[in-house]
């Protein structure tokens, strides 16, 4: 099966209204054949810095009050709703999930629109009780939120629809301009997705330059957004490496860094192992196991080891490896070469190490070039590279331990902090481990990778600083500002 998509993928970037081409080019491969899908242009430092120039001058042209904002916001979900299947076989294209989970982020991304057009009418302040101080009790003083101006929302190859969604629809609901900069590798739904936006600008009150984006190389588009003083705020996604580069060069800037992960989930023997393996599997296989809070580590009582991996090793057998766009298909191609190969030597190492494979351990050749089959590791230590390092392909390895103590120690025996996941029936435990455990969010009886749009997601430690989710965004992307009434 293929890509079905009538219109052509050779995009343009999107600046100042404008669908703008750039001299050279560069093509969009789907990651299972190999075959050239479409192609985006390489933006030049000068188009980068028109973009954020246009976002400027859309920023403070623009008068759009809240409701125009939700308007705006709720028209977009509606022609991204309309387009939703065009979109979900672009994904797949692009970065050869499988269909289905192509289809589920399209949903995903239509509803965290709605939920930023939602957050647009909800930009509170608050009163502040000036007599709780003696000598103040005449006077009066309240605070405003204001949107920042230019945000900057650059993004990953994993999900390259929906962590552009989680930005720019709160960016846009707090008043803001964006100038978005979708992954190298997978940026045609992103540009569907502004197509999207700018018919809605079209047809509302907004200047044409409130939404632009442009494509090409991390880099040059990072470093001229980095050295533009119109941009007020970077929200990034992606690896650590890049998250530190832009911290260490973002001076005022406010930032927002998605980084990498490393996540563990803990099975406890008080749980019902066959329903946690297939939780664990699916939290550690889906997109192929490109997933920033996929499971990383399943840390396991060494009682129920035996059992954990038989009830994994059956969940991993039941899933089938094939073409994205066949609607059996769960497991597909990784994006493309650098990935597979990070994953495949990383697998080497462990099993030198002397893990060992209880299921899988194949890949490429008949498989397919990029594609890694599911792979359950056990007799995993803590210093071997697969429980070490953050690894996206769709590797499980099991880790044992003795005693709760050893499993939230070796919980957070990672320089990431992002999610982590705990099956216990044990209330106690569970309070414990929420405590204990150094990451963004603890979710119990359920694995790490658990998410919904609407909830407060952000890491710790390597896994980076400040919250998503709309209303967590919707605050990064705006600042209070104190309005006092002195009564003489
Ligand atoms: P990446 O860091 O290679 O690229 C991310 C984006 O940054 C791309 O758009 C890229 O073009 C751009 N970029 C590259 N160099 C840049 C520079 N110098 N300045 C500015 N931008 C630059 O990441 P990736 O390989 O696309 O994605 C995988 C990583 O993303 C993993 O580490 C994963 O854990 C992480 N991730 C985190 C989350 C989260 O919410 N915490 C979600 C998804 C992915």
């Amino acid at each position: 099966m293929s890509l079905d998509v009538a219109s052509s993928l050779d995009k343009r970037m999107l600046i100042a209204g404008k669908w703008t081409d750039s001299e050279n080019r560069t093509d969009v491969v789907h990651p299972y054949d190999g075959e050239r899908i479409g192609s985006v242009p390489m933006a030049t430092d000068v188009q980068v810095r028109d973009a954020v120039e246009a976002a400027e001058a859309a920023f403070d042209a623009s008068t759009l009050s809240a409701y125009q904002r939700y308007e705006l916001l709720e028209d977009t979900a509606d022609r991204l709703e309309e387009r939703a299947e065009e979109v979900a076989q672009v994904i797949t294209g692009e970065q050869g999930k499988p269909i289905g989970e192509a289809r589920t982020e399209v949903d995903r991304a239509t509803q965290t629109l709605r939920l930023s057009a939602e957050q647009a009418k909800r930009m509170f302040g608050e009163y502040v009780p000036m007599d709780a101080q003696k000598g103040f009790a005449k006077d009066h003083c309240f605070t405003q939120r204001e949107p920042l101006g230019v945000v900057a929302a650059i993004t990953p190859f994993n999900f390259p629809l929906n962590l552009m969604v989680h930005k720019v629809g709160p960016a846009l609901a707090a008043g803001n301009a964006v100038v978005g900069k979708p992954a190298t590798n997978t940026p045609l739904s992103a540009i569907l997705l502004f197509e999207c936006l700018q018919d809605a600008v079209e047809d509302s009150p907004a200047p044409d330059g409130l939404v632009n984006v442009v494509t090409g190389s991390g880099s040059t588009v990072g470093d001229e957004l980095l050295a533009h003083d119109a941009v007020e705020a970077i929200s990034f996604t992606g690896s650590t490496g890049v998250g530190k580069y832009l911290a260490e060069n973002s001076g005022m800037k406010e930032l927002t860094l998605e980084l990498g992960g490393n996540d563990p989930t803990i099975v406890w023997h008080d749980t019902d192992v066959e329903a946690a393996a297939e939780q664990v599997v699916g939290g550690a296989c889906s997109n192929a196991g490109q997933v920033c809070n996929s499971v990383e580590r399943v840390i396991v009582h060494e009682s129920i080891e035996d059992e954990l991996v038989d009830a994994m090793v059956d969940a991993c057998r039941s899933l089938t490896i094939g073409d994205p766009f066949d609607e059996e298909t769960d497991i597909a191609a990784m994006v493309d070469g650098d990935q597979f190969e990070d994953v495949v030597e990383i697998f080497e190492e462990t099993i030198e190490q002397g893990a060992t494979v209880e299921c899988g351990g194949d890949y490429g050749g008949d498989l397919g070039d990029w594609v890694f089959e599911p792979t359950v590791l056990s007799g995993v230590t803590p210093e071997m590279p697969a429980a070490k390092e953050e690894t996206f392909g769709p590797l499980v390895p099991v880790i044992s331990v003795d005693s709760f103590d050893e499993a939230i120690e070796e919980a957070n025996n990672t320089n990431y902090g992002l999610e982590a996941g705990l099956f216990t029936q044990d209330i106690d435990r569970a309070k414990r481990a929420a405590d204990a455990i150094n990451a963004g969010g603890v979710n119990i009886n359920t694995v790490s990778g658990f998410r919904a749009d609407h909830m407060p997601y952000g890491g710790f430690k390597d896994s980076g600083v400040g919250k998503e989710g709309i209303k967590y965004a919707v605050e990064h992307f705006s600042r209070e500002k104190l309005v006092g009434f002195h009564q003489g």
